[in-house]
């Protein structure tokens, strides 16, 4: 069937089952889903969902029933309607009409209120102003981040419609190919940790899991797109499990260089990652380094994602079903699940994952519908790489603090903005409320605070008990002991003061505020320097690590270049990680279900690779494909 055909036969099947006086004007494609615009939607709402959930089951896909915008209440009309059905206690702070699409985004500080028991309010509204309500939560931190992007998707609303129903048409385009070949392309990111970045292959599409880069000096190394497998006007859609610059930082680059396709990603990821490229592109030209793209390409980039929900099924080519499944790694970090041609072969790629419960997150998932392939991230591989449990890496932790608090010295965390910094901003401030730690200032650099009003926008993806502190008004993250350095003088400030903790950017010690402390606080010795997470080899926080203790730092304004000499007490505390340790990679293979007939590896150096597929190879019986970068091979 030709892509006109199938428009059609869609088309007849939804006109066959929706009567007539519903009015339907126009069937369109937007995105993965289908939008039926309607002169009288009231005869399809009122008849409950069920002529709808018809069409969806028949279908397989997503259907969306927008009035037809001659029949939408006038907007000043619907905004006083929609004040009068919401109760107060929304706190609503927004309210955005679209006419492109007739839906309007209500920004509202408590959205179930606008919800309402089992989407009652918003049936409501629907019902009185055929507008189609989208309700978002209000930042309960500021967040310049959410702001922005929000702003940049309301300005190109029309280009946005343009674009879904381009990737629409795209999706549905008939198959062309009958026999199924699946390949899996190794572009970054293999025996190494780094550049992640997995080109999928059947004779019909071309998709690429995370596009990521490696922190290296004066110049991050790339994925191997120049391999002749890649090619950018053959993509049909890029995947980012999550905002991390090892997964995604490479993204704008892509769109530098004509790509146009969709980016599917949670939405946390997508705020997470225009923050990340924000920095990255800052710090990156504060200190000479070279910056492949710029804030234009990110606006691009981010103008491209489709957000999808944990458990969404969603077509994303003609052969091809994508869908999101929670990797407990950071805020909104997921597990791809492609399930290719009608049931053929499931891959599923973990991306960065966590198997057990933190404060902060839930624990990954294990069960898919099916899966032949899966291709498992090795951080944390080798048979050495067993971590305390959480408790006793807290009370480690808390100990090394509360250590260099009393000698009277400062404790420096290098933490990524995302992920650990606000897992350690709740050991902390739990552990002051609890006189575990004596009272001292903890100074956190902005960018970690942002990430923090990101997290606390987006309480869904967070753990049950978190979730209900944010939902009650709280603040899980944060004690009156924290100071936001959002300008030199704090940062002088937290210099000068005496015993005190600072967090800052990045956690790997390869550029951000952090090597500025470094610089001043490592002759110290009453100071500690505390790493909480993994550091890739190569980066200076690997180095000093493994004993470098002079090191050569930049003196910020002057251009200088000074020899510090490390005389603070450094220290690694493991078990805050977001991976997976060995017994967790090991018991994941054990958990996962249905078990997978091929596991490859994949985001971890070669010695942890080549331990962990002899392990499983032996003792579990898998079958382990070893890839290395820009190796190809044909797993069905
Ligand atoms: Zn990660
Ligand atoms: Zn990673």
């Amino acid at each position: 069937m030709s892509a006109d055909r199938i428009v059609v036969s869609i088309r007849e099947t939804i006109l066959n089952s929706i009567p007539r006086e519903a009015g339907i004007t126009k069937i369109e494609f937007e995105g993965p889903k289908i939008a039926i615009y309607s002169t009288n939607p009231l005869v399809l709402l009122e008849r409950g969902d069920e002529l709808i959930r018809n069409i969806v089951r028949t279908l397989k896909k997503r259907v969306v029933v927008r009035a037809d915008p001659e029949v939408r209440m006038r907007e000043d009309e619907a905004r006083k309607a929609i004040e009068e059905i919401v109760p107060p206690e929304a706190e609503i702070t927004g309210m955005y009409f679209d006419h492109n699409t007739g839906e309007v985004e209500i920004e509202a500080k408590k959205p179930g209120y606008v919800i309402g028991k089992e989407g009652q309010t918003l049936r409501l509204i629907i019902m009185k102003t055929l507008w189609r309500p989208r309700v978002v939560r209000t930042p309960p931190l500021k967040s310049v981040t959410v702001e922005q992007v929000r702003r940049l998707f309301r300005s190109k609303s029309e280009e946005r419609i343009k674009f879904l129903r381009d990737v629409g048409t795209r999706i549905h385009r008939s198959i062309f190919f009958k026999e199924g070949r699946v390949r899996i392309v190794a572009l970054g990111g293999f025996q190494e940790v780094g550049r992640s970045a997995i080109l999928v292959q059947t004779p019909e599409s071309n998709i690429l899991l995370d596009v990521g880069i490696k922190p290296s000096y004066p110049m991050d190394e790339y994925p191997y797109l120049d391999l002749s497998d890649f090619d950018v006007d053959s993509l049909d859609a890029v995947v980012i499990t999550h905002a991390h610059l090892d997964h995604c930082g490479f993204l704008p680059f892509l769109f530098k260089y004509g790509y146009r396709g969709p980016v599917y990603a949670t939405e946390p990821t997508m705020y997470l990652m225009k923050l990340l490229y924000e920095d990255y592109i800052e710090v990156g030209i504060k200190e000479g380094k070279i910056v492949p793209f710029d804030m234009k390409c990110v606006a691009e980039a981010i103008s491209h994602i489709i957000t999808l929900k944990y458990g969404e099924v969603t077509d994303i080519t003609p052969d091809v079903r994508l869908t999101l499944h929670d990797a407990g790694h950071i805020l909104g970090s997921a597990m791809a699940h492609l399930h290719i041609g009608r049931g053929l072969f499931n891959i599923v790629y973990t991306g960065d994952f966590k198997f057990e419960r933190t404060r902060l997150l839930n624990s990954a998932d294990s069960r898919f519908p099916r899966v032949e392939a899966l291709i498992m991230e090795c951080t944390y591989g080798s048979a050495s790489d067993v971590m305390p449990p959480r408790y006793e890496t807290e009370r480690q932790f808390i100990k090394l603090v509360g250590k260099t608090l009393e000698r009277g010295g400062k404790v420096l965390i290098p933490v990524l903005a995302v992920g650990r910094a606000q897992e350690i901003m709740m050991v902390l401030s739990e552990a002051i409320r609890s006189k575990q730690l004596p009272e001292a200032v903890i100074y956190v650099e902005g960018m970690i605070q942002e990430a923090t009003a990101i997290h606390t926008t987006f309480p869904e993806y967070l753990s049950q008990s978190v979730k209900e502190r944010i939902y009650r008004g709280e603040n899980p993250f944060t004690s009156d002991e924290f100071v936001i350095v959002d300008s030199p003088s704090k940062r002088s400030e937290a210099l000068e003061i005496g015993p005190c903790v600072i967090m800052a950017t990045s956690g790997m010690l390869v550029g951000g505020p952090v090597l500025d402390y470094l610089r001043m606080l490592a002759p110290g010795e009453k100071n500690s320097l505390i790493f909480v997470s993994y550091q890739i080899e190569g980066t200076l926080g690997s180095r000093i690590l493994h004993g470098l203790r002079e090191v050569f730092l930049h003196e910020p304004g002057s251009g200088r270049v000074q020899l510090v000499k490390i005389n603070m007490e450094v220290h690694s505390v493991q078990g805050f990680s977001g991976h997976s340790d060995r017994r967790q990679l090991i018991s994941y293979l054990h958990r996962i279900t249905p078990r997978p007939e091929k596991v490859i590896l994949c985001h971890g150096e070669r010695s942890k690779i080549r331990e962990m597929a002899s392990y499983i190879r032996r003792r579990l019986g898998y079958t382990v494909i070893e890839m290395g970068n820009t190796d190809a091979i044909r797993v069905r």
